[in-house]
Parts: C-alpha cells; structure tokens; sequence
C-alpha cells in the first residue's frame, strides 16, 4: 500500500508565515524555508518509519507555487527537499514530487489502493483511491495500518 502526503496546508504551516503570498509572488522562498511544522515532527517520523518497516512506500507529492518562473520553481523544489531533510531527516520517502502547480495528483496513483492526505478538497475529490484530510492525521494512519 501506497500513502502520499501533501505538503502546504497538511504537515507544513506555509500559511502561517505572514505575507506567504507576497513573498511567494515575488518569488522568494522564505515562507518555504520558514515555515514551522503543522503536526508533531517526532510522532510523524516515528509513524512514518513504522509504517515503512510494516510495508507500506510512503511518498510527497507538492505542487510549485503558482504563476511561477522556471527558475523560481527549482529553487522552490530544493526548498521543500531542504525542509523535508531538516524537519524529517530519520524519513527515508519512497517518492518525493514536486510538480508544477496545478498538476493532477491522481496522475501519480498506482492503484486504488493508494492514499492521499490532502489539505485541498479538489485533490481529494479527483483521487481516485482513498484520501484523506488533515484532521487527526495519527490517528487516521494507525487505522490504515491496523486494517492493512
Ligand atoms: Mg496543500
């Protein structure tokens, strides 16, 4: 089984860097530097690596900003790579994509067995598999490995 996770808005607190759409529009990457964890990083990674030990692949799939430069998007890419290295370092993803805004997640699904956590009800609406909000994440990957 297959469980991905969005970034922004789901485990990274993107949003709570004040003027994060200023910054972003000026294509400036302190918001993704800066930005503080949404959820406890030690239970995350300690879950993580869990699951991983038990046979799940885990995987990131987080968008660039939008209307960005090529350019911009690189060093967005590195960025969040830099952030995931730094908050989550025990983590050993599967899969890391960071894809142009906008970019169906659904494109990156194996199967219907695949999981998607997802702060944007878009992304969760066209899964094809099973996704999830943020709300009592821990408590909502227990359940997933209890009933794998
Ligand atoms: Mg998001």
């Amino acid at each position: 089984m297959r469980i991905f996770f969005d970034m922004d808005g789901t485990f990274v607190n993107l949003y709570g860097i004040e003027n994060w759409l200023e910054d972003l529009q000026e294509e400036n990457v302190r918001p993704y530097r800066d930005a503080k964890p949404l959820i406890n990083m030690n239970v995350f990674a300690r879950r993580l690596n869990e699951m991983k030990r038990h046979g799940f692949e885990i995987g990131v799939i987080s968008w660039t900003s939008k209307n960005s430069s090529e350019e911009y998007a690189e060093r967005v890419t590195k960025t969040k790579k830099d952030w995931l290295n730094k908050h989550l370092k025990s983590v050993e993803w599967d899969t890391i994509k960071i894809v142009p805004y906008g970019t169906p997640k659904e494109n990156f699904m194996k199967d219907e067995t695949d999981v998607l956590f997802d702060d944007e009800e878009r992304n969760r609406k066209n899964w094809k598999g099973i996704a999830y909000d943020v709300n009592e994440i821990f408590t909502t990957l227990k359940e997933i490995e209890k009933s794998a």
